[in-house]
């Protein structure tokens, strides 16, 4: 089968360090798996994720290991993800509490922009430009406030998420919609909110931080694949 070999070619590209060919070959495996082939699909992912991050691209990395999770949650993507998210469910890159708590913050205000919008992504380089710059310049106000620092994790998302950072409208369709209604993530066996240390109420075995309610960075929201 072609993505079984695809795979085998992309484990040798990435045994002899030719990162970019292994990461087409991985790709194209993905791409050409059938979906029926839960574990295929999963292994592939993981090794897509593995290139990945060796090449960088550590946002994307975290994303096929999310998506290799959901097919099949007893694959490696699992313990791919326990070992390198940080508080926000992000990528660990070592980075300080402050930069967490930044890359966490426009993650959110990203996502609320996107929510705005039909197409859900960037549309031109201008556009990212004004966008990042004004959640940018949002952030240094709060930073110069700084009251937020003693907050618990589940505190600052709901501080970050409800900071009304105020965006141009980029697609006047999507006005109908309401948007802006704020999600709360809610166990509802136990009739409590869920805290990012908690399992995932979903079933999964993972921390919620880790499973539904990870933040996604604003490199996987914008681009919305690999
Ligand atoms: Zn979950």
């Amino acid at each position: 089968m072609y993505w079984k070999k695809e795979l085998k070619r992309g484990k040798q590209f990435l045994a002899d360090k030719e990162l970019v060919k292994a990461m087409r070959c991985f790709e194209s495996a993905v791409d050409n798996c059938p979906v029926t082939s839960s574990a295929g699909l999963e292994k592939s992912l993981f090794f897509l994720g593995i290139t990945l991050k060796k090449l960088g691209r550590t946002d994307s990395a975290m994303r096929c290991w999310h998506l290799g999770r959901k097919i099949r949650n007893e694959g490696r993507s699992r313990q791919m993800i326990s070992i390198h998210s940080n508080r926000y469910g992000m990528y660990r890159n070592g980075d300080s509490d402050q930069v967490e708590d930044e890359k966490a913050f426009f993650g959110l205000q990203l996502e609320r922009y996107f929510k705005t919008k039909k197409a859900k992504r960037f549309c031109s380089e201008a556009e990212r430009d004004v966008i990042l710059d004004i959640i940018g310049a949002y952030w240094s106000e709060l930073q110069a406030d700084g009251n937020f620092h003693q907050l618990s994790i589940d505190e600052k998302i709901r501080f970050f998420r409800n900071q009304p950072v105020i965006f141009p409208v980029a697609d006047i369709s999507s006005l109908n919609n309401d948007s802006s209604g704020e999600i709360i993530y809610t166990d509802f066996k136990k009739g409590e909110l869920q805290s990012m240390d908690d399992l995932c109420s979903c079933g999964s075995g993972m921390l919620f931080s880790q499973c539904c309610g990870r933040i996604k960075s604003s490199v996987e929201l914008d681009s919305g694949k690999f």
